[in-house]
């Protein structure tokens, strides 16, 4: 499946998923018309469906302007209907969207957002993520308890290891650097901490990652893990306390 990364306003990322007549497309949270249709239009794509991942404007705000220009269907969760501009097809857990070419399955991940999903192409193995799960981070928990949060987090982290994770936010060098902080004992993270850094310094994009790096590195996904506990001096906490203690520390890091 080919994928289209676009950085758009300060650190968003939205995607195009071309398919495979390479005429037409579909396009993950375009929130910035006037740096999404250049590319469209440098390419000759044509924008068929959009997919929202939750309300939030820095996810939606080009709905109805490429809805206009294209005349493309918007789909976005069921639970966040009425906050997405222009929404056509609203979906659900375990609903699957069928596209020109290619099947995503539906997983419902509240905590950033009450309604919040995310896009899950089991066949191609890759997901996008919107503000659930980024590179070495997670979302603000702007709607949800740690625990709504932690369960989302855990289907993530049961999807296949070698699934390519595409997130809506270029956060990564903040939350590298809040990641050490926690675990500055993980070799496996020491180590992604200098391919990051690399990547950030050529300005290239520290997207996809995948499930079995997150599960080696990112805190969030880690907080059933011992060293994490013995780091935060949490031994007899349960695994809730300390996805909650990781996430307050990063809201104030
Ligand atoms: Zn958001
Ligand atoms: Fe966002």
């Amino acid at each position: 499946m080919k994928v289209i990364t676009i950085p758009i306003l300060s650190d968003n990322y939205s995607y195009l998923i071309i398919d495979k007549n390479n005429k037409s497309c579909s396009a993950i949270d375009p929130a910035s018309p006037e740096e999404i249709i250049p590319i469209l239009e440098k390419n000759k794509f044509d924008l068929k469906n959009i997919l929202n991942t939750h309300y939030h404007s820095d996810h939606t705000a080009g709905n109805l302007d490429l809805k206009k220009k294209y005349k493309c269907k918007i789909f976005g969760p069921e639970k966040e209907k009425n906050q997405i501009p222009g929404i056509d097809f609203t979906l659900k857990e375990n609903d699957v969207l069928e596209l020109e070419d290619y099947n995503a399955k539906i997983i419902e991940t509240p905590g950033h957002t009450a309604g919040h999903i995310i896009y899950w192409f089991e066949k191609e193995k890759v997901v996008f993520t919107g503000d659930t799960l980024f590179v070495l981070g997670c979302g603000r928990l702007f709607e949800g308890t740690p625990e709504i949060m932690w369960d989302s987090i855990l289907k993530i982290r049961n999807l296949p290891k070698e699934t390519q994770i595409y997130c809506g936010h270029e956060y990564t060098k903040n939350n590298a650097d809040f990641a050490l902080t926690v675990e500055k004992n993980n070799n496996k993270l020491i180590k992604r901490f200098d391919e990051i850094n690399k990547l950030i310094n050529k300005n290239s994009f520290t997207v996809p990652t995948t499930v079995e790096k997150e599960i080696e590195t990112n805190p969030f996904l880690r907080a059933d893990n011992n060293n994490i506990k013995k780091n935060l001096g949490m031994d007899t906490a349960s695994t809730i306390e300390i996805f909650g203690e990781i996430r307050k520390r990063k809201d104030n890091f």
